[in-house]
């Protein structure tokens, strides 16, 4: 047995079979690159999902990490927290939301925000407002109340009963979601690009549609940019593509540069709804998380990256298009195959380069948002002799 499967059968015995782990320990990573615990190396196309927006191990977030560490990892909310004030603030300046709410994780986001909007429609609207309206195939975290938003059947199954006060109508659907909108309803809660469900890329005009049907009849717009937030689309935030203003929007996976940090972001007056004792988290932005956000972030917004992240999104994007039909903005794409995409995936990881597939049959690209051209390259070489 190598170490791999030494470490393996260890993690089986141990750890909770949750996940459909591929049989890959990685040890090391820099930049888009990651070795794994027997030496090997691999082209990162998945970047833990979205989540290292600056590659691995990026001098800056080591160097943040470091220096907030030798001075304080953690202190209680119930004091102000410097990095966490700074990056409150960055966020609210480049972004149309005036206040930020920080927690752990994506699916912890979403859970905030749906409480936001319920508690702001009690305040405004009374009892009879609660209903949130999200999409079919959208994924939100794994939550209870995650799950229900989420409109997949597959991981609400066995945890029954689920929280009350959901609805789900197809995605990319205006007159569905017009239909489903009663005086019940007080949000609608969607991805503007679905991830996890096949990178959907919704119509140019839809989301505007949604944005104006919420103005008519007093709903908040809640959008989980999760995965599509922090320049993941070549746009700081994705809803910058569509000309609109969610009242609220989550981030998780990118905002980090590796470490495990969210946010609720909203408008002023949404804000307000939350109160002292009303929302709450002993980890939520503490000092070591918003060191490593804040240089991420500052990364990020230098002059140039996000153009930088458009052209190479566009390179790889030209390149998967000789491949088949491409969905998707900047560096968060989808290649659609006419059939299962398991066996490409495991090709691909034994020739060195690591994606994956999601709704079954879409390879994701997101790699990390410092790829270079060469890099491109070599991950759609190996790929195009795996998918032969
Ligand atoms: C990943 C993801 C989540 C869940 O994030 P976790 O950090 O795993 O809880 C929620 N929404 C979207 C759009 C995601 O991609």
């Amino acid at each position: 047995m190598n170490k791999t499967d030494e470490l393996i059968a260890l993690g089986k015995q141990y750890v909770m079979n949750t996940y459909g782990r591929l049989n890959l320990v990685l040890a090391q990573g820099q930049g888009a690159r990651v070795w794994d615990l027997e030496g090997k190396e691999y082209l990162d196309f998945l970047a833990g999902i979205a989540v290292n927006a600056l590659g691995h191990s990026h001098p800056a977030v080591v160097e943040a990490l470091k220096k907030q560490a030798e001075k304080l990892i953690h202190c209680s909310n119930l004091y102000w927290i410097e990095p966490q004030i700074r990056l409150a603030q960055l966020l609210v300046e480049n972004s149309c939301g005036d206040k930020v709410f920080f927690c752990n994780s994506g699916a912890e986001a979403n859970e905030g925000a749906i409480k936001l909007a319920r508690k702001y429609a009690k305040l405004h609207y009374g009892p009879e407002k609660y209903e949130i309206i999200t999409a079919i195939n959208s994924f939100h975290g794994r939550t209870l109340a995650a799950i229900t938003a989420t409109g997949q059947p597959k991981y609400q199954k066995g945890f029954e009963p689920l929280v009350p006060g959901f609805k789900h109508v197809p995605y990319n659907d205006l007159q569905a979601l017009a239909e489903a909108i009663g005086p019940q309803t007080c949000a609608i809660m969607l991805e503007p690009i679905q991830g996890e469900g096949g990178v959907v890329t919704p119509d140019p005009a839809y989301l505007s549609g949604v944005a104006q049907l919420c103005r008519e009849h007093g709903l908040l717009l809640i959008l989980d940019e999760v995965q599509t937030g922090i320049g993941r689309t070549g746009k700081l935030f994705a809803y910058e593509h569509f000309g609109i203003e969610p009242d609220i929007f989550t981030l998780a996976k990118g905002l980090g540069g590796g470490v495990p940090i969210g946010a609720i972001v909203a408008k002023e007056e949404v804000a307000a709804a939350f109160q002292p004792g009303d929302h709450a988290s002993t980890f939520g932005g503490n000092p070591l998380v918003c060191a490593a956000a804040l240089a991420t972030l500052n990364i990020i917004l230098e002059e140039g990256f996000l153009a930088q992240v458009q052209v190479k999104g566009e390179y790889l994007r030209s390149l998967l298009a000789e491949m088949g039909p491409v969905r998707g903005k900047g560096l968060m794409l989808g290649l659609e195959l006419p059939g299962p995409g398991a066996e490409v995936v495991a090709r691909c990881q034994e020739r060195g380069l690591l994606i994956n597939c999601t709704a079954g049959n879409v390879l994701r690209f997101v790699p990390p948002l410092i790829v270079n051209e060469a890099e491109i390259q070599e991950a759609v070489r190996i790929l195009r002799d795996c998918m032969k």
